[in-house]
């Protein structure tokens, strides 16, 4: 798996040629700060936590430290040797591959996985049966569908048992072995002392076992991301920050613990013509002068789709509001009114013949302009 490189030094922060005891006095104040048990619940720490740990792990070992500078010099990284002159922070931009530098690649990966697998699983497993990880998805909706109630349709990506093994990771009649990476316990523990965190076996994916065959279909992990398509029921009212939640539709549970549940966040779409104000709707409709004159009857949008008659009265001042009673937001047996604000559109020029007209209109006696 090729990773991007990363500037050990910098996320250590610790100059090129730092001893030995600066680089482990450096970690031990990074490891304290970005643990996971004093973040709880926060993925930014676990990541900073996890490159520390990688940084520490590689320039703490002479040999490793050293492949790693080699590499550096040699501008691998986008890094080191590449700098511009006088820069004063570095980047990394250029892949490279863990695999370049021997044996780091399977100390990075492992890890990752160890990480990947307690953000996932929330903690290490004690083996009983858990509940699966509930699912957050975010769902864009239609204006229209947010206000009267609707559906929607969800294509979200989860974590599912693997069918062809059922969880088991193994290949289906493969014969069972003891993990050897965690003595069967099913947990390793990595760093040390105060910094010592309990994880699920990478090696073993918890199970403390491992399948002389793993499964095919799921690399023996036992799981596979794949994209669950539903229908989801949007209630008649909703807004930007509304939740459902949908029980059992989460990720699945362990050791036959029940799934989690998913947990529908609406986004709602802005409308060219509709706009929210609580229960009711705001709209704005142009009539020409002639119509504002005279009165008419025009046919407004409405949110449930169907069109409803306004009627003008002669003499419509620009900027009246109407108000179409019931027509707005249906909500806990209540409805909300659409609102229409009436424009008028004066004609930006005139024909001869009508100046004339508008000309003659204004001589009339008896009409306040
Ligand atoms: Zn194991
Ligand atoms: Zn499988």
């Amino acid at each position: 798996m090729a990773r991007t490189g990363k500037d050990y030094y910098r996320i250590l922060g610790v100059p090129e040629n730092a001893a030995a005891a600066t680089i482990k006095t450096a970690y031990r104040k990074l490891a304290k700060q970005y643990h996971p048990d004093a973040n709880p619940g926060n993925p930014a720490a676990a990541e900073r936590f996890k490159e520390v740990g990688e940084a520490n792990g590689v320039l703490s070992d002479p040999s490793k430290r050293k492949k790693y500078d080699q590499m550096r010099k040699l501008g691998a990284f986008g890094i080191g040797g590449a700098r511009a002159p006088g820069a004063g922070t570095t980047t990394s931009t250029t892949g490279f591959s863990f695999e370049d530098l021997g044996g780091l690649g399977g100390f990075s990966e492992i890890f990752s996985s160890i990480f990947d697998r307690a953000r996932k699983e929330g903690g290490p497993r004690t083996g009983g049966p858990s509940k699966g990880r509930n699912v957050e998805y975010s769902v864009d909706v239609l204006f229209t569908t947010a206000a009267v109630g609707g559906k929607v349709a969800l294509s979200v990506p989860i974590t599912e048992k693997c069918a062809q093994c059922k969880g088991s990771g193994g290949a289906p009649g493969a014969a069972w072995k003891r993990c050897e990476e965690c003595s069967g316990s099913g947990s390793v523990s990595f760093g040390q002392g105060t910094f010592a965190v309990k994880r699920p076996c990478p090696a073993c994916a918890g199970r403390g076992r491992k399948s002389a065959e793993p499964c095919g279909s799921c690399d023996g992990v036992g799981k596979l991301r794949q994209n669950r398509k539903l229908h989801v029921s949007v209630p008649p009212g909703a807004q930007t920050g509304s939740k459902v939640r949908i029980p059992g539709h989460g990720e699945s549970g362990e050791s036959g613990g029940a799934p989690g549940d998913l947990i529908i966040t609406f986004k709602v779409k802005p409308h060219r013509f509709f706009r929210r104000d609580g229960n009711d709707i705001q709209t704005r409709v142009d009539i020409n002068l002639v119509q504002a004159l005279l009165g008419t009857k025009i046919r407004v949008a409405t949110v449930s789709g169907n069109k409803a008659e306004l009627r003008i009265p002669p003499g419509t001042q620009p900027g009246t509001r109407f108000r179409l009673t019931g027509r707005g937001v249906r909500r806990d047996g209540k409805a909300g009114d659409q609102i229409v604000e009436v424009r008028v559109r004066v004609p930006e020029a005139l024909t001869p013949e009508a100046r004339e007209r508008v000309e003659e209109l204004a001589d009339l006696p008896d009409v306040k302009w």
